[in-house]
């Protein structure tokens, strides 16, 4: 097998000059895009992060704002914040970049975001909308895994799609919108036995977990396609995924590297949320509260 190395970085350009456009449209209906990162704290990996989102949305065109809070902030001034944020009309999406710190309840922060501004998807009513099968605002890195499928042309209808990882941020909403794109999926967790029994089953391999060489070639099955979530710095400094990444080359039909994979396209997955967050908004159709809001998708 010929792997072809899919090129994240290319793709996410290219979505990124589609989704500059629909920036241009709405910034001339009198709506510009806004989005505000929230930022509790000095952790360096999300400085970085939150100062790559940023920079992205200035690059299409939409309005942001980085909400840099100390790390002493009480929760209820946290949640105040956020409150201001859902009130305020130039800001259509909003973040709460993780980790926070231990003693705030990120569950209870996650939750003060309004529903309808919730670009990370992390809401439950959110969660709960793609769980459901009506999804609204995807979380990022999922949407860009089924991003790159689509734009490789991989179609998941009928394959069989191991999504190796669990969690709520990326493993378990992948597996989601896997099954929902008609693939039969198996959901690997760290109590998996025999993990390489499932892999070697894959069609679409999606590996999300956060452990370097976890998923070598052997434990892949010759033509799958490998989606590689992970983003693992070495003590050498190197960034690498969840796969050792030479040894799927000849075995994998198509595989994403680590850094230039899912990483870009996240990001742009994330823009793509904020300027549907603002087309909403124009159409007037972004509801305040949560009730509202699930009928909408249900008449949609
Ligand atoms: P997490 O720690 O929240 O979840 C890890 C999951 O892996 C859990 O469900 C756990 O049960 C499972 N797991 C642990 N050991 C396992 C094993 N040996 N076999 C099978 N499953 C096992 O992590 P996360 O937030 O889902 O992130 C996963 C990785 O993806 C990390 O490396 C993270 O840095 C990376 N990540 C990348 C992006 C991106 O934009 N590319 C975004 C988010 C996360």
């Amino acid at each position: 097998v010929d792997t072809h190395v899919i090129d994240g970085t290319a793709l996410s350009r290219r979505l990124r000059s589609d989704l500059a456009a629909r920036a241009a449209a709405l910034a001339g209906r009198g709506v510009r895009p806004g989005l505000a990162a929230i930022e509790v704290g000095e952790h360096p990996a999300s400085r970085v992060y939150v100062r790559n989102k940023l920079k992205a949305c200035a690059e299409v065109g939409l309005h942001s704002e980085h909400v840099a809070l100390p790390d002493t902030i009480p929760e209820p001034e946290l949640l105040a914040r956020i409150r201001a944020l859902n009130e305020d009309p130039r800001v259509h999406g909003i973040l709460v970049q993780l980790p926070l710190p231990k003693r705030l309840a990120a569950e209870r922060v996650l939750q003060a975001v309004a529903p309808a501004k919730d670009v990370d998807g992390f809401h439950p009513l959110n969660a709960g909308l793609l769980a459901t099968g009506h999804p609204r605002f995807v979380p990022c890195t999922p949407a860009a895994v089924m991003a790159i499928l689509e734009a490789e042309g991989v179609n998941p209808w009928a394959r069989h799609a191991v999504v190796v990882g669990a969690s709520n941020i990326v493993g378990k909403p992948a597996a989601l919108l896997l099954l929902q794109r008609g693939a039969t999926v198996t959901l690997c967790n760290s109590k998996t036995k025999d993990l390489a029994d499932h892999t070697a089953r894959a069609d679409i391999l999606v590996v999300a977990v956060g452990k370097p060489r976890l998923v070598t070639g052997a434990m892949v099955k010759p033509g799958a396609v490998v989606i590689d979530v992970g983003i693992n710095r070495l003590p050498d400094g190197k960034l690498v995924g969840d796969c050792d990444f030479p040894s799927l080359l000849g075995v994998a039909s198509r595989a994403t590297p680590v850094p230039g994979g899912v990483g870009p396209m996240t990001i742009a997955m994330l823009l793509a949320n904020t300027i549907h967050a603002a087309e909403l908004a124009a159409e007037g159709r972004t509801p305040g509260q949560a009730g509202e809001a699930l009928l909408q998708v249900q008449r949609a």
